[in-house]
């Protein structure tokens, strides 16, 4: 019986050292755990990846190991000088800016990408250590890009799939890349490429055919002796959970906790990583012009912001995080009354259930990134909205916008629009929230996590059928 491999760069599972120098294993709730759980548990199939942890030496290299294996999992270990190259360096330091359009974060060194080939060939022994000949092998995102290829190298009747998670940008900003003709030619190994949007697919296909000279007809991509199938999978989330967690007994009781600190407040919400690419400054400069603007809002509303700390040991997330430390210090100081606050701003994460009082709170969702290549959040906020009241303003850079467009889409960069936005969010009538909420809600309880994954693997079945059939 043939296996399926998922590979990502972290497992589901981090592995954590506590302060009196035990282990201790933290399941994650992220939306790909939950989505390709109840793939990788099967009798016979196993998830590869780090487990976020610096093993002290062989023996414990084992232990972790063994546990992890009982929930079908299997480590790949990164030294620190790995995790400071190929991680922090050449896949957030160079590809994550240069895919999220800012090439002028980029930086282009050699022994960072020398550090990102040399952990992916480790991924790939890895694989290649648990994987028979016809096995199928599902990999993930920006960290392995060169994976693909270097696994067909060692299997070539393996069945391959690759998803991108974040943008595949323009191949104007491809091609400032040194190595772009690798990254791609990395990707071209799979047998089926996915990404979340037609536009993401389309770049990726322009770049293909522009650094290797293979063209593309209806999703099949003629490259050399292999054909590629190119298709767009959004993922989705676990609607139900957060639907539920939302009318949860502990949401509930936050809410009314919260309820009771900011009286008859109505609450604009906005969630992210720390991340350059999330348009936070944008936003509360936006929510500043509102109040300059608009002064019948000041004293009624406020910006609750969550910002989850995130790669800061990067120079410009740490810049990016006094930008917002001083902005939000400002206006707060500029608008302030004894008896309201503009902005209520959290450095730190949250857990579930008050992640989802905070959701259940807010009437308006605030989610404006520069580029995101999905953005989970907004759909989350989506689900959690069970009695259809709740207005959703959403960048049009986000892939999340082309599915959810009965959202009021910005463009992010338009601090005039956005201010318009923040206002007809506050006055829409209860039955145009009503009609749009239900549109979207429909749309996110359909394509959720669960039926993005199933697509893909039925594809990715197809794409094994028609590599049996040219056998
Ligand atoms: N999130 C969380 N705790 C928090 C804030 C956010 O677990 O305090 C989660 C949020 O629910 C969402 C994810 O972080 O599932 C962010 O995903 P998204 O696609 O919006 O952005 P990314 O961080 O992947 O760029």
């Amino acid at each position: 019986m043939s296996r399926t491999i998922i590979v990502s760069n972290r497992l589901p599972t981090k592995v954590l050292r506590t302060a009196d120098d035990e282990l201790s294993f933290q399941a994650s709730e992220g939306g790909l755990a939950t989505g390709l759980g109840s793939i990788y548990r099967q009798e016979g199939n196993v998830w590869v990846g780090w487990p976020g942890l610096f093993v002290a030496d062989a023996a414990e290299e084992d232990y972790v190991r063994e546990q992890l294996r009982h929930d079908s999992m299997e480590p790949v270990f990164l030294t620190e000088d790995e995790i400071s190259d190929y991680y922090e360096g050449f896949s957030n330091s160079t590809l994550w800016p240069t895919f999220h359009y800012f090439p002028q974060y980029a930086t282009y060194e050699p022994a960072h990408w020398a550090a990102y080939v040399a952990v992916n060939e480790k991924f790939c022994q890895a694989v290649l250590a648990l994987a028979g000949p016809d096995d199928t092998i599902w990999v993930h995102d920006y960290q392995l890009l060169l994976l693909p290829a270097m696994l067909r190298a060692a299997r070539p009747r393996a069945t391959i799939g690759f998803f991108l998670h974040i943008p595949f940008p323009s191949y104007e900003l491809v091609r400032v890349l040194p190595w772009a003709r690798e990254l791609v030619a990395g990707m071209l190994g799979a047998d089926l490429i996915g990404f979340h949007t037609f536009g993401f697919m389309r770049h990726f296909l322009s770049s293909v055919s522009h650094l290797l000279g293979f063209a593309a007809h209806n999703g099949r991509l003629e490259a050399g002796p292999r054909t590629v199938l190119v298709d767009t999978f959004p993922m989705g989330i676990d609607y139900e959970r957060y639907a539920q967690a939302a009318v949860s007994e502990a949401a509930r009781q936050h809410e009314a906790s919260y309820r009771q600190a900011l009286g008859d407040i109505r609450v604009v919400l906005s969630i992210d990583r720390l991340d350059y690419s999330k348009g936070i400054a944008e936003r509360l400069r936006a929510f500043e012009q509102l109040l300059l603007r608009h002064p019948e809002w000041r004293g009624q509303v406020s910006l609750i912001m969550v910002v989850v700390p995130s790669r800061d040991q990067v120079a410009q997330y740490a810049a990016l995080k006094e930008e917002i430390d001083e902005l939000v210090g400002r206006i707060n100081a500029a608008y302030r009354t004894m008896s309201w606050t503009p902005i209520h701003y959290f450095y730190r994460s949250f857990p579930p259930d008050e992640l989802a009082s905070l959701y259940r709170l807010a009437e308006v969702g605030l989610v404006t990134p520069m580029r995101d290549g999905m953005n989970l959040v907004a759909k989350e906020f989506v689900a959690s909205k069970t009695d259809e009241n709740g207005v959703l303003i959403l960048s049009e850079r986000a892939g999340a916008a082309r599915e959810l467009s009965d959202a009021l889409i910005i463009n992010p960069t338009d601090i005039d629009q956005l201010t318009a936005a923040l206002h007809e969010a506050l006055v829409m009538p209860q039955a145009e929230q009503a009609r749009r909420m239900r549109a979207m809600r429909s749309l996110v309880q359909q394509y959720d996590v669960f039926a993005w994954t199933d697509l893909f693997m039925d594809r990715l079945a197809f794409a094994k059928q028609q590599q049996l059939s040219l056998h």
